[in-house]
């Protein structure tokens, strides 16, 4: 609630009022010369590429008080510095405004690089899981979980029960596909979460059995299922999650990235919330962050509403306890970071919705068309994945990913004005499983960019960590052009964007997809100073190096958040 003025106004009007008046008044009588303002922070003699609507080009850039106060020439600019004003002479050198990743998941990425699960990723054989996860046994005591992450393979029956038992009957294990939809747990696993050949199938999910035996095959297929077993381990503890957390945040900025959205930040997991909070609380946190908690399906229709904080039913109250707290005394900060809701259709890999009779999507059309309802009147925003051609039509008020949407979707997604967030990196790093996609009739293609952009569909982008290996955005600024995957094959070139057009989907759409594009997203006067000094110029270099070029400076409000070890500044 504002402080409200005397006169009744809010005192935010007031102020704005007030301040309106004095300089009409000041224009009347007083010669206008206004005085040049001072700049805290002066960038100088660069190129500065400002992704303004008309992809203006700018050598210098003033900054007072965390924001652009001005940009243009280098002389335009010096009129800004004082005796005080930090100037950074830019050599030449090429500034953007910061990346921004619309897709990640901060502590589970984290979690990945700091070992809390066994990471697989980039094992291209079973045989090689396998040793990966005896090895692990073999250091880990028994009677304690092993948790591994990351199988590539998009075969749903890669790897069954019998596979785990031969590599240890004494732990716990669950493996798990690397988009995090569906995995494999051993029989210790299986009989800790109360799972055998009578559990019936959670809503949204699948308990894999095999028809020999009868009994579950240690298959589990969507969250619903994973959860029987994930509920039973452990989690991290407050500092664990706190540091996984500043690791994956230190990391982006040092790629000049200076936002992410966690997609899948969990309210069932506090420490999780309480990291997030507390770095921001404590000037802890480098970077901005957009929060879109996801909204189980086990707890669908009406349940949803207690999401909203209206109730204290969704999930247990001790779990959220916090966030409300949080929301009561520093609404400020509860409302920089967050965002809206997140929801799953369906999965991936081999679970993705692709008119694949075996897929299970996580709800059916009249709960999705409830739950947005209730989103909807509860001003909520919502962030969907969806991904196979089936979920993408389901799904068509807020999307994600959208690997390959049918043509006629394509029209829908245009007539809705929905945003796509999509990760053309995952062509280079998945593109070689993905080759079938090509091939289907009714596909527009795979990360139709150029059929987004020729519709005017916002595009944003995001890595997708640590779903996917890759979290560097040069990756996706190299990709939305090449198209190119690790083997050499070159996915329809003509679906290929500039790298113009793709540094703008990574700032200024990643911006509009968070409903901040009049705040951040370009070097435009007024808005926030996120800013990347690079050390080659995107707009110059061979296609093929845009991967390799290098952050030297990152920049959040004006504040240094990242300066690498080479670079000539300071
Ligand atoms: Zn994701």
């Amino acid at each position: 609630m504002g402080i409200t003025s005397p006169t009744g106004i809010d005192r935010r009007d007031f102020l704005k009022i007030s301040s309106l008046a004095a300089l009409e008044m000041l224009g009347g009588c007083v010669p206008i010369q206004a005085a040049t303002s001072t700049a805290e922070l002066v960038l100088t003699n660069g190129k500065v590429i400002t992704v303004d609507p008309s992809n203006t080009i700018a050598h210098a850039v003033a900054v007072k008080n965390g924001k652009i106060l001005d940009v243009g020439d280098t002389k335009k600019i010096s009129r800004y510095v004082a005796n005080n004003t930090q100037v950074i002479d830019l050599n030449g050198k090429t500034v953007t405004p910061g990346l921004i990743d619309a897709h990640a998941h901060l502590p589970f990425f984290g979690l990945r690089e700091n070992g809390w699960f066994l990471n697989l990723q980039g094992m291209r054989s079973k045989e090689e899981i396998l040793d990966a996860l005896a090895q692990k046994a073999e250091k880990t005591p028994n009677g304690k979980w092993i948790s591994a992450w990351g199988v590539e393979s998009m075969s749903m029956s890669y790897l069954n029960r019998e596979d785990l038992d031969r590599v240890s009957v004494s732990h716990p294990m669950l493996v798990v596909f690397t988009g995090g939809q569906w995995g494999f747990a051993n029989s210790y696993a299986l009989k800790i979460a109360g799972i055998d050949k009578d559990t019936p199938d959670p809503p949204g999910g699948k308990i894999g059995k095999s028809f020999s035996y009868d009994a579950p095959d240690g298959f589990l297929a969507n969250y619903p299922a994973l959860n029987l077993v994930r509920k039973h381990m452990p989690l991290p503890n407050e500092a664990q999650s706190r540091d996984a957390l500043l690791y994956a945040v230190r990391r982006y900025a040092a790629e000049g990235v200076t936002m992410v959205h966690d997609n899948f930040f969990s309210l069932g997991t506090p420490h999780f919330h309480r990291a997030y909070f507390d770095t921001v609380r404590s000037g802890q946190m480098p970077l901005r962050i957009k929060l879109w908690p996801y909204i189980p399906n086990a707890y669908i229709g009406k349940r949803v509403q207690y999401a909203l904080f209206e109730s204290d039913k969704l999930y247990p109250r001790s779990k959220i306890n916090d966030l409300i707290s949080y929301k009561r005394k520093f609404p400020e900060i509860f409302n920089s970071l967050w965002g809206g809701f997140k929801m799953a259709v369906d999965g991936a890999g081999g679970g993705l919705w692709y008119f694949n009779p075996y897929a299970i999507p996580l709800h059916t059309p009249e709960e999705l068309h409830k739950m947005f309802g209730i989103f909807h009147k509860a001003g909520h925003h919502v962030s969907v994945h969806a991904v196979g051609n089936h979920a993408v039509d389901q799904i068509l008020d807020a999307i994600e990913h959208a690997l390959g949407p049918r043509t006629d979707s394509i029209e829908r997604m245009k007539r809705l004005a929905v945003t796509v967030c999509t990760h053309p990196q995952w062509l280079f790093g998945w593109g070689d499983k993905w080759q079938g996609l090509q091939r289907r009739e009714d596909a527009i293609g795979v990360i139709p960019l150029r059929s987004y952009l020729k519709r005017n569909i916002t595009v944003a982008m995001g890595a997708d960590p640590p779903a996917f290996p890759i979290y560097k955005p040069q990756f996706a600024l190299w990709q939305a052009g090449a198209r190119v995957t690790r083997d050499g094959y070159r996915y329809d070139p003509a679906e290929g964007i500039s790298i113009q057009e793709a540094l703008r989907a990574q700032t200024m759409g990643s911006a509009y997809a968070g409903f901040q594009e009049k705040e951040i997203g370009s070097i435009e006067k007024g808005k926030q100073a996120d800013m990347v000094v690079w050390d080659r110029d995107f707009y110059t270099i061979p296609q093929d190096e845009i991967r390799n070029v290098k952050a030297e400076l990152t920049m959040v409000a004006g504040k240094i958040v990242h300066r690498s070890e080479e670079t000539s500044f300071f």
